[in-house]
């Protein structure tokens, strides 16, 4: 009763998950980075693939948040 076959499947990389930028154990406190840095790497990848993104204002507003119409009945 060691050490068994299955342990190397490395349960704990399959439980915890890796920072997508270097592969590493990621952090609670960065989410699903291993650190500032990378999250920052992250980030930077959505701002200049997503919000980057010209002549598109934000009208988000209208889907969420409409109150019901009671008129309609
Ligand atoms: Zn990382």
């Amino acid at each position: 009763m060691k050490d068994a076959p299955e342990e190397a499947a490395k349960d704990a990389a399959a439980d915890a998950k890796r920072c997508p930028i270097c592969g590493k154990l990621a952090v609670a406190e960065f989410r699903a980075f291993c650190s500032r840095r990378c999250a920052d790497v992250d980030l930077n990848r959505w701002l200049s693939g997503v919000y980057a993104v010209p002549g598109k204002p934000e009208d988000d507003e209208d889907g969420e948040g409409a109150p019901a119409r009671d008129d309609e009945a």
